[in-house]
């Protein structure tokens, strides 16, 4: 942590900042300029970040020299970090995964009808919320725990692992027990509790971006799980909010490189919450994959017409297969497969 005095700053209030630098087991290192003094505090930064240095008179700027984020930090594990869903490997440089399916479940014959669509098109995950995060109360908030059941027999028929959002903290055992990786929503990006009882699951975790959230807000939240132990975590670009409004989304796509550049965690793109509308998905999806995305998640309905949720968005079944095939093409140029 370095500290910038304003260049009124009196001798006495830099000899109090220090004194305090010391009560707090810390060490001050105090270089007078002609115009300026700096005082480099010595010690452990997150002990020093606690401090309200910038309450001291005298003080013009803190800055911190080491990132707030560890376990998230890419120096962490100095290699990316694959995460292996039962055979599927996330985060696999060479390969890019496709987590498919409706926004809600809605129905058995539904799921299992859209779980056998997604599989041939080349899906390799199976997604269908059970709990959903609507925003008006009175839309459709999902099946709930039949919606569980329905996506784990989806899986048995088709062999794809399934994600599914959790919502709530007292859901997480139920949830845990039929999904194979575990979904925070955008609007929970910072339940903090949510995240920690995540922290302690033993099944992955797909973190997506909040809608009004920084990149270092989202290594951060990451770092609430990654700290109560759960280390198979991968982070999620979903469009954030901005003044833009012909898009549901702002479908940050430079998020990619920096995150990854960041964090050693996988990085995964929605395109179809990013963009809102399925004219524009297809093109989306194929940047998120010349971007160096890990996977990308796409909503897919065989009667979108019907959808209980997000049926302006979902992509009809054909348009998907044809999507996956020029997907294909573009990881094939970057040296991936899907
Ligand atoms: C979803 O993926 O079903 C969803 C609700 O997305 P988000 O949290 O990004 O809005
Ligand atoms: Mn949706």
């Amino acid at each position: 942590m370095i500290i910038i005095c304003k260049p009124e700053a009196t001798d006495a209030q830099i000899a109090h900042i220090e004194e305090a630098i010391r009560n707090w087991g810390l060490k001050p290192h105090t270089s007078r300029g002609v115009q300026r003094t700096i005082i480099g505090i010595i010690g452990p930064e997150d002990q020093a970040r606690e401090r309200p240095l910038e309450a001291f008179p005298g003080v013009e700027s803190v800055t911190p020299v080491l990132k707030p984020y560890k376990l998230a930090s890419y120096e962490f594990t100095h290699k990316r970090t694959v995460i292996d869903v039962s055979g599927v490997k996330i985060g696999d440089a060479n390969k890019v995964i496709l987590m498919s399916g409706p926004c809600s479940v809605e129905s058995r014959e539904q799921i299992l009808d859209i779980a056998k669509i997604v599989k041939k098109a080349g899906a390799s995950i199976l997604r269908g919320g059970a709990f959903k995060p609507r925003t008006s109360p009175y839309t459709f908030q999902g099946l709930g725990k039949e919606g569980l059941k329905l996506l784990a027999e989806a899986r048995k028929a088709t062999g794809l692992p399934v994600i599914t959002e959790l919502m709530d903290t007292k859901d997480t055992e139920m949830v845990e027990e039929y999904t194979d990786i575990i979904q925070i929503g955008a609007r929970n990006m910072q339940n903090f509790s949510l995240l920690k009882e995540v922290g302690r699951c033993k099944k992955p975790a797909m973190l997506k971006r909040g809608m009004a959230a920084t990149l270092k807000d989202v290594l951060m939240s990451a770092e609430y799980i990654l700290n109560e132990g759960n280390m198979n975590v991968m982070l999620c670009e979903r469009g954030i909010r901005t003044f833009e409004t012909y898009t549901r989304n702002t479908l940050d796509l430079s998020a990619v490189p920096a995150l990854k550049k960041e964090s050693h965690l996988p990085v995964i793109v929605d395109p179809t919450h990013g963009a809102g509308h399925r004219d524009l998905i297809p093109t989306m999806a194929l940047a998120a994959v010349a971007a160096g995305a890990d996977g990308v998640m796409m909503e897919v309905h065989n009667n979108p017409e019907a959808a209980l949720s997000d049926g302006e968005q979902s992509m009809l079944p054909d348009d998907f297969e044809s999507l996956v095939g020029q997907m294909r093409a573009v990881a094939a140029a970057i040296g991936k497969a899907i």
